[in-house]
């Protein structure tokens, strides 16, 4: 249904939580992550390598919409946790208002008394096929989420984020290449990196750093359910590799980013785990 004729479709396999052969190493010991929508996608592989890592974990989603994949990541990282980790916390919640941003960081800081590592990963995507489709609710729903909840976030964990935590916000492979379809949805993603770069220098005298990861195309549920049929099925095919990725495919960006060791003179950069897609930086 959708498919067009005469394109070679790609079909995708369905996604893996975890690499059996990724070996962690206590990268993130003692670290306190929050991962806004780290109950699904891009963001639950990164719940899942930061607790392999050694991290305590709060994620955040979004309640009625997705609490099997809350439960299952909860299970999840419950099972992998390691010795001296804190059990994980799943809060639900609206994050385009500035209020429940701040209501986030109260109830990790509540529960854990600190934050090393925040995530901004959560988004939402519209399929717009005409600059006519875009309307000012839409828009404003979109920059609500994909954007204010970035700056909000990052302003109320602030307040608790001493000298050699971070900020990792996920972009996207659409803010350098564009795509014609995702008009809305690419130009948030743009105003991720520009946000990126101007927070990093302003922290970098307190000794926080603040990168973005870019992935290209991956297989998560927020292609699934906005994408056409049609397009769905060529997914992956515009980058070099010719396929998709795997959502355990980009998580190792966030656990470099996220190390001090490993990332200690990054800040204000985007990694791009794209498939090979060169990008204008
Ligand atoms: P996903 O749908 O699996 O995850 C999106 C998450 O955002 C979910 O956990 C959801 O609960 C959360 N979310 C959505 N609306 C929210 C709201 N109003 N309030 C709070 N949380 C909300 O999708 P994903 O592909 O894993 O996306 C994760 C990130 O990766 C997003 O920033 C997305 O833009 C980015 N990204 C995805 C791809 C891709 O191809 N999948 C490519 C590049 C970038």
């Amino acid at each position: 249904e959708g498919l067009q004729p005469g394109i070679e479709y790609i079909m995708h396999p369905l996604p893996q939580p975890l690499n059996p052969h990724y070996k962690p190493s206590n990268k993130l010991l003692g670290k306190v992550a929050v991962v806004t929508g780290g109950d699904s996608g891009i963001g639950r592989a990164v719940s899942l390598y930061y607790t392999l890592e050694g991290a305590t974990v709060a994620f955040t989603y979004v309640k009625g919409r997705e609490d099997e994949d809350k439960d299952h990541t909860l299970k999840m990282i419950s099972e992998l946790k390691v010795e001296g980790a804190k059990d994980p916390i799943a809060i639900p919640t609206d994050l385009s208002y500035e209020e429940n941003c701040k209501r986030v960081v109260d109830e990790v800081i509540a529960e854990y008394g600190q934050i090393d590592i925040l995530v901004n990963n959560a988004a939402e995507q519209y399929y717009t096929t005409n600059i006519e489709d875009v309307n000012e609710t839409r828009l404003e729903r979109l920059f609500r989420i994909n954007v204010f909840s970035y700056f909000f976030m990052s302003r109320y964990a602030l307040k608790y984020m001493k000298q050699g935590s971070c900020i990792i916000n996920t972009t996207s492979l659409v803010a350098y290449a564009g795509n014609s379809k995702l008009l809305d949805y690419s130009s948030t993603k743009g105003a991720i990196v520009a946000f990126t770069r101007s927070l990093s220098l302003q922290l970098i005298e307190k000794g926080i750093r603040v990168n973005a990861v870019a992935p290209g195309p991956v297989w998560t549920p927020l292609e699934a359910t906005s994408l056409p049929p049609h397009e769905l099925a060529i997914f992956g095919s515009e980058v070099p590799m010719n396929r998709a990725a795997e959502p355990y495919e980009i998580a190792p960006a966030f656990v470099f980013l996220a190390c001090n060791v490993c990332a200690s003179y990054i800040t204000g950069q985007v990694v791009h785990p794209n498939g090979g897609t060169i990008v204008n930086a």
